[in-house]
Formats: C-alpha cells, structure tokens, sequence
C-alpha cells in the first residue's frame, strides 16, 4: 500500500479546507476505502478522518427525518423513529453486509461505497472505473452480478448498497457541505450512470462532503417491505433487491414508492411502475403488471440475464409483501 498521511478534523470547516487538495480523501468507517486502499485500486496522498464531527445525531425536522452522515448504518437501523416513521429503511440496513460492518460504516460513507465488481478490485484486468480507457473486463467476462438497466458500453457495474434503494424509494435528499455553503440534492439524482464516464460514481464535486440525508414524512410506514435475493441470506451483494412501498386505502393504492438495487449502476426508481399501480386494487395481480411495466428497457448480458425474469419476480414478492398479502 502507497504511504498516505492522516489527519483528524476537527471541525467541519477545517475537513472542508483540507479535502480541497486534491489527492485527499474522506475517510470515516473506512469500511470500503481501506480494502480499495489495500489492493491499490485507490491511493490517496492524504485521509481526512471525520468521525469526530458532530455528524451522527438522527432527529425529526418539520417535515421529516435528518440524519447526521456520520451515523452508523447499525444506530439508524435501530433507532426508533427510523423504526417508527420510515421501517423500509431500516430494513434495506439491516439487509446489508453483516453486524459488524454495520457497526462500523456510517450512512454517507454507504453512500460512497464503490462497485463490487471483481474486475474493479482486480489490477490485472481492464477496467474502465478504475483505470478509464482501459476496457471493460466484465462485458465479455464474468457478468452474472452486473447491471440489466442503464449500462453504457464503458461500463455495465452496479450499485452495491442496499442502503441507497432504500433512501431512493423514499425520495430522500442528500445534504452536501462545500466551499461555497450547503447545497441538496434528491437522492435518485445523487448517483451517476456510467455512460462516458464511469469512473464517476455520483455528483459529488470535488471538495464537497456529505453532511447528512433527509427523508420527508409519508404514509408508506404500514405497508412496506426491502426484498433482498442473494446468493446466501447473509453478507453478500444483492443479485437483485426491490424497496417496495404502499399507501393503501380500502383496498386501492393511493400512493406508490419502487425502487431496484442490484440492476443498475445507481438505485433504479422504477417511476412508470409506481404510476401504473396508482388507483389500482392492492392485488398480485397488479403488483404483476407493474413488475412488468418495470422491465421495459432491461437487458441481459451472458451470464446475468437470468436477472430479467428474477427481477420481476421479486418486485411482484416484495409488493405482495408490502401489501400485507404474504
Ligand atoms: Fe470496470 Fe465497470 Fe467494467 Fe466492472 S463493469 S470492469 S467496474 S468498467
């Protein structure tokens, strides 16, 4: 591993002015940046450590929920009024990595975790994220956990967070700190497509830091359900997940919140799918035409394409769940 110089900041301010120099890096849990680190796929000169910035508290606002960016992925997906107010999220936490990564990485470091695509990790293979103009080791290789929506012939990496499907299907917004103040952005916007440029992940610029997210209060709190498939029921990265959320009334969805994890290279908001379930009974029968709607656009790869049948099958699964129908 390069030699790299540590700091502690120890107020916002001072982490603001030192990630300003290019070459320094953010670095909190360190959950993900310290195995990049390791295997040389990233090598900053200098590491910021924030995790003493008053960064971590989770409260209610006037028209939702705040939480800090430094709060630990396990701490949200405990605290009461994520449990109360918002139990999807919740449940997306606790659906990824294991106990002990979730006491350790914190939600804006989740929200910069990097692809998990092995050819990414791998120095002796082409990659286009991590060293652009290099090819694409996974287009023709092994593809099976890669992206079936929003691909680029650059670069065909998904999401890996969990976390993030959840937030997206909740319309939260990221709260971003930079020189010159603070700025929003809603989360469906905060990560990026490949397309040209995959070694861009979101719409960070460079000496912003994430402060903290905010989800607005709604009705989805009784009927919602995160659907994780994976290889193994625990510590291991969606092949598919669906964030599923209902407002139902007599029967009949008044309102409708989806997104996909796993298919694409940021949380897939599935927004035609929510509108076609808009009005309709809160049957399998509905949930399958939505799933449907939802597939428009997919494409499989050679060893991935079973994703086209799976992820229907999940979103059907987790908006019957949602519903209170399983
Ligand atoms: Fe790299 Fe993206 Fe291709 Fe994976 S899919 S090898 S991350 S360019």
């Amino acid at each position: 591993m390069k030699q790299f110089q540590y700091t502690r900041a120890q107020t916002q301010q001072s982490a603001l002015e030192a990630i300003a120099k290019p070459g320094t890096k953010i670095i909190a849990g360190g959950t993900n940046l310290i195995d990049l680190m390791k295997r040389g796929v990233t090598a900053p000169d200098k590491l910021v450590d924030i995790t003493h910035l008053p960064l971590k508290n989770i409260s209610t606002t006037k028209t939702g929920i705040h939480i800090g960016a430094l709060a630990l992925n396990s701490a949200v997906s405990e605290n009461s009024l994520v449990l109360e107010k918002q139990p999807l999220l919740s449940m997306a936490l606790k659906a990824g990595a294991s106990p002990q990564l979730r006491n350790m990485a914190t939600v804006g470091g989740n929200m910069m975790q990097r692809t998990r695509c092995t050819y990414f990790y791998d120095t002796t293979m082409p990659c286009n994220k991590r060293a652009p103009g290099s090819g694409c080791g996974a287009m023709e290789g092994i593809n099976r956990m890669h992206a079936i929506f929003g691909a680029s012939d650059k670069c065909i990496a998904v999401n890996p967070s969990d976390m993030s499907v959840g937030l997206a299907a909740l319309d939260a917004v990221a709260i971003i700190a930079g020189k010159k103040g603070e700025r929003r952005i809603p989360f469906t916007e905060f990560h990026r497509l490949p397309g040209e440029h995959p070694e861009l992940d979101n719409h960070l610029a460079a000496g912003e830091m994430i402060t903290g997210i905010e989800i607005p209060d709604n009705n989805f709190a009784k009927n919602s359900y995160y659907l994780k498939v994976r290889d193994r029921q625990s510590y291991a990265f969606a092949l598919v997940s669906v964030a599923a959320a209902l407002d139902i009334s007599n029967g009949t969805i008044k309102n409708a919140r989806l997104a996909m994890g796993g298919v694409a290279h940021k949380p897939w908001r599935l927004f035609d799918a929510e509108k076609s379930l808009i009005g309709k009974p809160a049957t399998e029968e509905s949930f399958k035409q939505a799933a449907q709607i939802a597939m428009q656009g997919a494409k499989g790869y050679q060893y991935n394409s079973f994703k086209l049948k799976l992820a229907p099958a999940t979103i059907t699964e987790a908006l019957k769940h949602a519903a209170g129908l399983v």
